[in-house]
């Protein structure tokens, strides 16, 4: 007998009963997004390779290591996008919108990096990712803070995240901070590990970013760049963080949150959480002015991060705080030719006058036994019985499924006017 073909190690399936939960938490990040007139932007899933070693730098992990990668039929090497930053920007450049325009865009989809698959880290996963563009800040920095304040809000979990800040200052400010932190670790070269000696000639901020339980020691006592920032960056951080306890945001200042990509400048910040294991990063982002001209686009502002949903999920199920939903409200049960017949035909009219409602036509015939059954195992709250009594009389017959009610005989119009008052009028 042949193999099963099986799903590719990382990528996963969504099986019917965990859309619920997905689709709840779509919904509520499109409605807050909505709130602050965000817009939603759609991006192809592959991009030139280029595109990717130009923005995200070719000493990242996710450049060297990370991505799929592949020659097309012409010999064109093309990359399953790591992120959406980068095609997002390639977007707004390509089509002129960055022309004396500001722009708060979001987009949602499946991202690609060759990890090694454990809890939390997938080969294939779901962003939500938000960019802005055209605004200097610190008030858009602030914003987008404040809506993902919001969202965690509405999903129940914000007592499950922390909010983690830093600057990272300018470009020049930067180069500064790098020598002194080269010598420092120059001092340490035997703590260094592997990863980290390579880091410390081609870009050593990210040893800051290490995740060797090992390292973090040394790198916990590496200078602070936040004493190297000029004038201008400190302001910026101070109107923030003014705005944040304004606003009653809490949040931590985080040295050495440097973030793993080189673009970054000024703000940037992560929402973490204890609750995930290692895997605790869910929403991470921040300012990258100077992605824009990297990409042979003109001097301009933008913002952004990118937050997993597989985590936000299962932060949400460690919080308890599930949706109340049901894959069908009412299931009809049709027992004998004539009500076959007219069930079809009522389910129909039922569509029309109760807009919302998700009634499931048994098909396939069976006794009323085993329909019973079927609605009762679909979690069906009500069930509209029909049969040949019915169809002669011209009525139909509903049972709860779910309390002790007693079964109700009623008339056509009376089923319809009683199920969009179980429906009620906010569904
Ligand atoms: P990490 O430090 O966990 O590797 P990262 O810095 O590589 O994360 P970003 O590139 O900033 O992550 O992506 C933003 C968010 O996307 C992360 O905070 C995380 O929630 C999610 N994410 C990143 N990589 C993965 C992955 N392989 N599987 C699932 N979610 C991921
Ligand atoms: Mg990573």
């Amino acid at each position: 007998m042949a193999n099963n073909i099986q799903a590719i190690r990382g990528m996963h399936d969504v099986l019917p009963d965990q859309t619920p939960l997905w689709q709840y938490a779509e919904k509520i990040l499109r409605d807050v997004l909505g709130s602050y007139g965000y817009s939603e932007i759609r991006l192809p899933i592959v991009e030139k390779t280029e595109l990717f070693k130009r923005s995200i730098g070719e000493v990242t992990d996710i450049v060297e290591k990370e991505m799929y990668t592949f020659d097309d039929r012409n010999g064109d090497s093309l990359t399953l996008r790591p992120e959406g930053t980068a095609g997002c920007l390639r977007a707004c450049l390509e089509h002129g919108l960055l022309h004396n325009q500001v722009h708060r865009l979001w987009y949602y989809g499946p991202m690609y990096r060759h990890e090694r698959p454990q809890k939390g880290r997938y080969r294939q996963f779901i962003q939500l990712g938000v960019e802005t563009y055209g605004m200097s800040g610190p008030d858009i920095d602030a914003e987008l803070i404040l809506l993902m304040d919001r969202l965690w809000k509405k999903l129940g979990v914000r007592d499950k995240v922390r909010l983690q800040l830093n600057s990272l200052g300018t470009i020049a400010e930067r180069l500064v901070y790098r020598e002194t932190l080269v010598k420092y670790f120059q001092a340490h070269l035997s703590e260094l590990d592997e990863d980290s000696l390579r880091r410390l000639e081609t870009n050593p901020l990210r040893i800051l970013d290490t995740k060797n339980p090992a390292m973090l020691q040394l790198v916990s006592n590496a200078p602070e760049l936040m004493a190297y920032l000029g004038e201008e960056s400190l302001a910026h951080f101070k109107t923030l963080t003014a705005t944040l306890d304004d606003l009653g945001v809490s949040y931590e200042i985080t040295t050495r949150l440097v973030r793993g990509l080189d673009y970054y400048s000024k703000t940037v910040f992560e929402w973490v959480t204890d609750e995930l294991g290692s895997q605790g990063t869910v929403c991470a982002g921040g300012r990258y002015d100077g992605l824009i001209e990297q990409l042979g686009g003109k001097p301009n502002f933008a913002v952004g991060f990118a937050m997993g949903i597989e985590r936000l999920l299962a932060l949400i199920e460690v919080s308890g705080n599930l949706p109340q939903t049901r894959a069908v409200d009412v299931f009809m049960i049709r027992v004998g030719d004539a009500a076959e017949q007219e069930g079809m035909r009522f389910a129909e009219l039922i569509r029309n006058e109760v807009p919302g409602l998700k009634l499931q036509v048994n098909c396939g015939g069976g006794s009323f036994k085993s329909q019973f059954k079927k609605a009762d195992k679909i979690g069906a709250e009500y069930a509209i019985i029909l049969g040949d009594d019915e169809v002669s009389r011209g009525e139909f017959s509903i049972k709860s499924l779910r309390s002790e009610q007693a079964q109700k005989t009623l008339t056509q119009e009376q089923t319809i006017t009683f199920l969009q008052e179980f429906l009620g009028p906010f569904n």
